[in-house]
């Protein structure tokens, strides 16, 4: 069941969300098909090694054809579903034309947020915007490229990786983690390539801070399910869904969406998620 939501998100807004993921879905399982992706034998140990993302280190083959595909019809999609900002999406699909492709999917891939900064100028853009539609073109190859390590990661990344916050594949800052149903051990989840790794259950995942009594949970009422952990060492919080009340997985990428209400809590306590997200400043 979902959980009653405090806050009254935006009529749609959830469900926007849940529809760019079963979109998104749709999208990696055609390129599934017909993409061939190298896997990287030793994966975990080279960004134990690196301790940097695994796409920092090997890349990413894009084709720019397949990817400038995926950009028009994902434009498409969001038209239906946004019309209420479908002159500034017209735009976009106006200068589509005219970027640069191979250089707009690495700068994607480095989370180069001063280029689409600059991209977004010349063009007459958001750069929210822009980062938004390009970086969700690409999603669907991110997830398709995370995919191949999931089983290593949920068993190994504990010790391999000592930046809990940050995505072990894609790099990107990850905002949420689960508890898992059967034990109780926490998993990080990235909504941006869709992988999970384990970190510690009480251990701050912004600064290591482990000391009892200096990491503390917040719930609302009649929500069990829907958990807030917070660092008094650096005011972080980290938003997590606990399986164990339920028993049951959630769809974790909606609900990041579903939970705003969590990080308006903890914001308005003073904590925050440090939220470095070059996509989000
Ligand atoms: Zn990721
Ligand atoms: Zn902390």
């Amino acid at each position: 069941m979902p959980s009653e939501i405090p806050v009254k998100l935006p009529s749609g807004y959830v469900e926007f969300f849940s529809d760019l993921e079963s979109w998104q879905n749709e999208q990696q399982i055609k390129l599934q098909a017909s993409v061939n992706i190298n896997i990287i034998e030793d994966a975990l140990r080279k960004i134990s090694k690196h301790r940097r993302p695994l796409i920092e280190i090997t890349g990413l083959e894009v084709d720019s054809s397949l990817y400038r595909q995926m950009l028009a019809d994902l434009l498409r999609f969001l038209v239906k579903q946004r019309p209420d900002i479908k002159d500034s999406l017209v735009a976009l699909q106006n200068k589509a034309d005219d970027f640069d492709y191979p250089v707009l999917i690495n700068r994607l891939l480095e989370q180069n947020r001063g280029y689409f900064e600059e991209l977004a100028k010349a063009s007459g853009l958001s750069p929210e915007l822009l980062i938004f539609v390009l970086d969700h073109a690409l999603r669907p190859y991110l997830r398709l490229y995370a995919a191949q390590y999931q089983a290593d990661l949920m068993e190994h990344t504990y010790h391999h990786w000592d930046l809990p916050a940050i995505c072990p594949i894609c790099g990107s800052k990850s905002h949420f983690s689960r508890l898992r149903a059967e034990d109780g051990r926490r998993f990080m989840f990235c909504d941006r390539c869709f992988a999970e790794w384990e970190t510690r259950y009480l251990e701050c995942v912004h600064c290591g801070n482990d000391e009892p009594g200096k990491i503390n949970y917040l719930s609302v009422e009649n929500d069990a399910s829907n958990q807030l952990y917070v660092c008094e060492n650096c005011r972080g919080y980290l938003k997590t869904y606990d399986e164990r009340p339920t028993g049951m997985p959630t769809d974790l990428f909606v609900a990041n969406v579903q939970t705003i209400y969590l990080d308006m809590l903890a914001e308005e306590k003073g904590y925050s998620n440090h939220n470095d997200d070059w996509s989000l400043k």
